[in-house]
């Protein structure tokens, strides 16, 4: 087992990273966690194959817990299965002394965790995540929220979670797909901390596919270790935190303007092309990343279809959540392994440029 702290200003965390975790889940909660009820929160996927085998463990010893289930998908994370989960946990009778288990995905991690920061003026959560995505990047650095009409995640709270418990074990039930769309983000850890795990990522890329789970474990420990050192530096993301955005000011755009047909890992990807092909234009980005980039994320997605339309893309920009003073702003590459600092880890985005870029990029993929 691997652990790695969390820093956060009220203290600490540790994210334990391991095969075979998820059996030891109960003593690993009684050692870490101070609560007399737990409330596990997990998707109608998730829960038979993990919440339910949770509970009966977590009954075996003794412990007060129970299973609180929502619909799985992006769809539901919303204030109405937040109000939904709260007023279940209420009916139950949990209280201030009560612990939230949410094991699941990012939608999983992402809404127990803004149950927790809420209920009852806030509870702890344990993060339990099952997918890449979750491990590596939601499950880590205290964000937690819920979906709005006007754009994703616009609703929460930063909440850190008292423990995270990360079994890439459960990688193996993960549809291929989704384990795709999460490596994408392992990809941007690559991109914009270090090229030598850029480099391994391209090497393994298949067996992580695959699940395999030694080279999974390695992934997540290396991707995580990356992502807690920038949280632990910036925790509300008032400045050095706002690398983890590289590719996602254009992929958010993407995404939107697809109205959320295209995966977010793809969108993600294609917003890192865009982004690296924008900075390579300005003379801020070393030639050649661009192409590095894609090669590398059509060796991970295959090509991708269906992308929306460049013009309504970028019409969705000016409601994107990195806006500085009005204007949109986007985190660029030094090259591979290498943010570039801009003005405070951003640039302004110079939306004259977006239409040339959308074309070189969009056009190739
Ligand atoms: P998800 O939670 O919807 O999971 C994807 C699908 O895989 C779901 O159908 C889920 O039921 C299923 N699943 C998860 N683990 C499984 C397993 N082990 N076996 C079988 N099925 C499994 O989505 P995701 O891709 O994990 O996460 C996406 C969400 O994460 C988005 O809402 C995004 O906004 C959020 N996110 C949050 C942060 C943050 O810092 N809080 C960071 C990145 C992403």
């Amino acid at each position: 087992m691997i652990e790695v702290t969390v820093r956060t200003r009220n203290g600490a965390y540790p994210v334990l990273i391991g095969n075979g975790l998820l059996q030891g889940l109960p003593k690993l909660l009684t050692e870490h966690v101070t609560a007399e009820r737990f409330a596990v929160i997990s998707d109608d996927n998730v829960a038979p194959l993990y919440g339910e085998e949770l509970l009966e463990a977590a009954h075996a010893v003794g412990l007060d817990s129970r299973l609180f289930t929502f619909p799985a998908g992006e769809a539901s994370k919303t204030r109405k299965t937040w109000s939904i989960l709260t007023d279940d946990l209420l009916e139950a009778g949990f209280g201030r002394d009560s612990c939230i288990i949410a094991v699941g995905g990012g939608v999983t991690t992402d809404i127990a965790g803004f149950v927790a920061a809420t209920f009852l003026r806030g509870v702890p959560v344990v993060q339990v995540p099952t997918s890449y995505l979750a491990m590596i990047d939601a499950s880590v650095g205290g964000k937690t929220g819920v979906d709005a009409k006007a754009g994703k995640n616009l609703v929460g709270a930063f909440h850190p979670p008292a423990l995270v418990v990360a079994d890439p074990q459960s990688l193996a039930t993960l549809p291929r797909e989704e384990r795709a769309e999460g490596l994408v983000e392992a990809f941007k850890h690559g991109a914009i901390l270090d090229e030598a795990y850029f480099e391994q990522l391209n090497e393994t890329v298949v067996a992580l596919l695959d699940a395999d789970t030694k080279l999974s474990e390695e992934a997540v420990c290396r991707s995580v270790k990356l992502k807690a050192a920038v949280v632990s530096e910036d925790e509300l993301e008032s400045g050095y935190r706002q690398i983890l955005n590289f590719g996602h000011t254009l992929g958010h755009a993407l995404e939107a303007a697809s109205g959320y047909r295209l995966g977010h890992g793809k969108a993600v990807a294609l917003g890192m092309v865009l982004e690296a092909e924008l900075g390579e234009r300005l003379g801020v980005t070393d030639p050649g990343t661009r192409e590095r980039l894609e090669v590398s994320l059509k060796g991970l997605l295959g090509p991708t279809s269906n992308t929306p339309n460049p013009a309504e893309s970028i019409c969705f920009l000016a409601s994107d959540k990195k806006v500085r003073a009005g204007k949109p702003r986007v985190v660029l590459l030094k090259k591979i392994g290498q943010v570039d600092p801009g003005d405070r880890w951003s640039h302004e985005l110079p939306e004259e440029m977006l239409e040339g870029v959308f074309a070189a990029v969009l056009g190739v993929l």
